[in-house]
């Protein structure tokens, strides 16, 4: 099995699904009390935070960089990068290892591709869901539509991620603003919905939303123990 190493922390909300889907993973196909091999560095979000909203993006870039040559120098084998944001850097970390990294938008795009599908809804931080870095890797390399809510409820999603999600709290009324965006994107010919922030897990679920949902924290993490138990 190979050594998984995980950049985290961002938040450690999403981080400790990481690690649990991780293990029952590993346990599931591996049987008696075999868990994950893997090692995580976890970063205090609350600077990391400041410099995303800053946009001091290079900064940012300096400290994952140095965590995944860390974990790299540590005797990781690869490198899974636990939110979906912060694969604005992806290429920065990537070019800057030599070992391989997960992309989990690659990871997301193959497994819509497999279902047939076309046109998906993305939610996630204003950064992935306005930027090109995400979008335009599933539109380029997997041939999907992403469609993105208005520019209002864009800001609600974000803000209820940073406000809310990031710190565990999970609340009712977040959950029916979510499924009217949501209904609102299948409204506009969204065939799935991209759960494109690893904190949302927390809030929606399959039953929340009419077609399927690709929860990217899980589609992450089942790919890494596939790759970590491929000879
Ligand atoms: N975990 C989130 C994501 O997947 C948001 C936190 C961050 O900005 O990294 O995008």
């Amino acid at each position: 099995m190979k050594t998984i190493g995980l950049i985290g922390g961002m938040s450690w909300e999403s981080s400790k699904l990481y690690y649990e889907i991780l293990n029952q993973e590993v346990k599931e196909r591996l049987g008696g009390l075999h868990s994950a091999k893997c090692m995580m560095y976890s970063f205090d979000f609350e600077p990391i935070k400041q410099l995303q909203f800053d946009g001091k993006w290079d900064e940012a870039a300096e400290q994952l960089k140095d965590a995944a040559r860390r974990l790299e120098n540590s005797g990781v084998d690869f490198i899974l990068l636990c939110t979906n944001t912060m694969h604005k850097l992806a290429e920065q970390i990537e070019s800057n290892i030599g070992i391989p990294f997960l992309h989990i938008a690659d990871a997301t795009g193959q497994v819509i591709q497999n279902n047939g599908l076309k046109k998906v809804g993305l939610l996630a931080t204003r950064f992935t869901m306005e930027e090109p870095f995400y979008k335009e890797r599933l539109e380029q390399r997997y041939g999907l539509e992403v469609i993105i809510p208005g520019d209002e409820d864009r800001n609600m999603i974000h803000e209820i991620i940073y406000q809310e999600l990031c710190r565990g709290e999970i609340k009712e009324s977040s959950k029916k603003e979510y499924r009217r965006v949501i209904q609102h994107l299948i409204e506009q010919g969204a065939e799935g919905i991209i759960l494109g922030c690893t904190e949302i897990t927390l809030l929606i679920k399959q039953e929340d939303c009419e077609v399927p949902v690709f929860d990217t924290t899980y589609i992450h993490a089942v790919q890494a123990v596939e790759f970590a138990l491929e000879s």
